[in-house]
């Protein structure tokens, strides 16, 4: 079972990619479809390997993506 979770605010993404980069676990890859701003926000691909170490949200610079750990 995945430790964590992420959360995609897709509607304030700008299509960066940084977030699918530097996750190390590989959850996500950028989607083919467009936001309203003609963006391509991620997509979970793999939500079972997400730790919820919020990478992603410390790397995207619109706040559009973050990812946090299941309580015990
Ligand atoms: S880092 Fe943020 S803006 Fe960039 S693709 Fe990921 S969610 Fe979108
Ligand atoms: S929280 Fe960590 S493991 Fe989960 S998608 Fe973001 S960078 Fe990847």
């Amino acid at each position: 079972m995945a430790k964590g979770f992420v959360s995609i605010t897709v509607e304030r993404c700008k299509g960066c990619g940084f977030c699918v980069e530097f996750c190390p676990t590989h959850v996500l890859c950028l989607s083919s479809a467009f936001n309203s701003k003609g963006y391509h926000p991620p997509n979970i691909v793999s939500a079972e390997k997400c730790s919820g170490c919020d990478l992603c949200g410390m790397y995207c610079p619109d706040f559009a993506i973050f990812g946090a750990r299941y309580a015990r």
